[in-house]
């Protein structure tokens, strides 16, 4: 790719234009360019991807090895529309597209596809390399001028009327890493009626008492966490600031959507096996032992005491709390910390190749459109199967 910091700024020359350097982005880029399109990428911070270089921390899950039925039934209400577009990018050929640019991959346990480097640097240099297009960065997009498109670029303010452009501006979390939803309120202008936006996969915000903090950064293993209909086995970690951690994350959006949230804290155990425990409980046995013996490490013990203090003496109360201990917390931590974005931009404003009806010639994808999943390779493998299917469909547009 050709690395253009300050290149002269002809608007003429731009034929299709993409917004946003990230993994929906550089998709739609490259399947523009192998279309024949002519293809410049704008970037607002200094380097590409950095969204992407940031999942890379956490080992970089691309895509979940499952048939594609199920995984395409992990983007809920969004599953259908989204279907053909997974359909053409499927997982297997997610895990094609890593290996072709160097990075061997495996399958973990649970199915998550990782490249074997565990990071995303390796990947993303490679892509950057492959891709047929100019690259300018340091160019803000701040919304239309006109019909135009304006630009704070490192020259000043610029303004460009490219033959079609693609955005991929992202959701509205991590704002230093360059996705802050700004974009919002331009389109909006331009009546596309957008959803708001919602953290997703995100942690819970807990007052603890001071009993609690010994625990903090411990993370709470074998748990099923229940959110209405949804159980869910995971981890969570109990921090200063709540809770947080992947097992959190499966149920955070029915809990940001009004579940109530408990805890079986021990999920291998029948709820009649720990009655029958408990009742044979000797007089003199302390609380502490009692719960010990049940199997209850320290931290599941504190978690008993801080939200069901004080303890039922009764076994049958007490084994029902264990097994769906209700957790109070003070709602989600807020928008900018969560790990992905719902709302943006609906179905309902775009045609079906991802054309915004009220904007001819501008495509979108990746995380602004609004769909959420949880983790687990699908944010990711959304955000490619839609920059590709943008992409393509931007291709025919003259
Ligand atoms: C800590 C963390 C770990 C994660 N781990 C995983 C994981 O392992 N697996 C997974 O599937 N997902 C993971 N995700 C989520 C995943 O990174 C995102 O869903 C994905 O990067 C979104 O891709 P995107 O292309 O839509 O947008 P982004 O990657 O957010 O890219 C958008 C780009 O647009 C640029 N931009 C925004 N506004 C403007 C503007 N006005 N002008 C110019 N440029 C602009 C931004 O600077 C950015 O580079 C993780 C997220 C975080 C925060």
């Amino acid at each position: 790719m050709a690395n253009a910091d300050n290149p002269p700024a002809s608007e003429d020359t731009i034929d299709a234009l993409v917004i946003g350097s990230g993994p929906a982005g550089l998709m739609a880029a490259e399947t523009l360019a192998k279309a024949g399109r002519r293809v410049t990428i704008i970037e607002g911070k200094p380097s590409a991807g950095r969204k992407f270089l940031m999942a890379g921390k956490s080992g970089l899950n691309l895509t979940k090895d499952e048939p594609l039925e199920t995984f395409a039934r992990a983007y809920g209400s969004a599953a259908d529309w989204l279907y053909p577009m997974i359909a053409q990018l499927d997982p297997v050929e997610i895990m094609a597209f890593a290996e072709d640019l160097g990075q061997p991959i495996f399958t973990g346990t649970t199915g998550r596809v990782f490249p074997k480097v565990m990071k995303a640097s390796p990947l993303l240099r490679a892509w950057l390399r492959r891709i047929d297009a100019q690259m300018r960065l340091r160019w803000r997009w701040t919304g239309f001028d006109g019909d135009m498109l304006a630009f704070d670029t490192p020259d000043g303010l610029q303004t460009i009327s490219p033959n079609v452009t693609v955005l991929a501006l992202g959701g509205a979390s991590w704002s230093r890493l360059g996705s802050d939803g700004a974009w919002a309120p331009w389109l909006a202008q331009k009546n596309v009626e957008l959803a708001p936006f919602k953290p997703s996969n995100m942690g819970f915000r807990v007052a603890w008492s001071d009993h609690m903090a010994p625990h903090f950064g411990t993370p709470l293993k074998n748990i099923a966490l229940i959110a209405g209909d949804m159980r869910h086995r995971g981890e969570a970690v109990v921090s200063h600031r709540g809770l947080e951690g992947g097992g959190i994350y499966g149920v955070s959006s029915a809990v940001r959507d009004g579940a109530p949230l408990a805890f079986d804290l021990l999920p291998d155990r029948p709820v009649e096996g720990l009655i029958s425990r408990l009742r044979k409980r000797p007089r003199k046995q302390t609380m502490t032992k009692a719960l010990t013996g049940l199997g209850l490490d320290g931290l599941k013990r504190a978690l008993l005491q801080e939200f069901a203090r004080p303890l039922p003496e009764d076994p049958a109360t007490l084994a029902a709390l264990i097994k769906s201990l209700p957790i109070r917390h003070d709602g989600p931590r807020p928008l900018d910390e969560a790990i992905s974005t719902a709302g943006g931009v609906p179905q309902a404003a775009l045609d079906k190749g991802l054309m915004l009806r009220a904007i001819p010639g501008m495509f979108v994808a990746g995380e602004m459109l609004d769909w959420e999943a949880p983790t687990g390779g699908y944010l990711i493998s959304g955000c490619l199967a839609t920059g590709r299917w943008a992409g393509s469909h931007a291709a025919l547009y003259r």
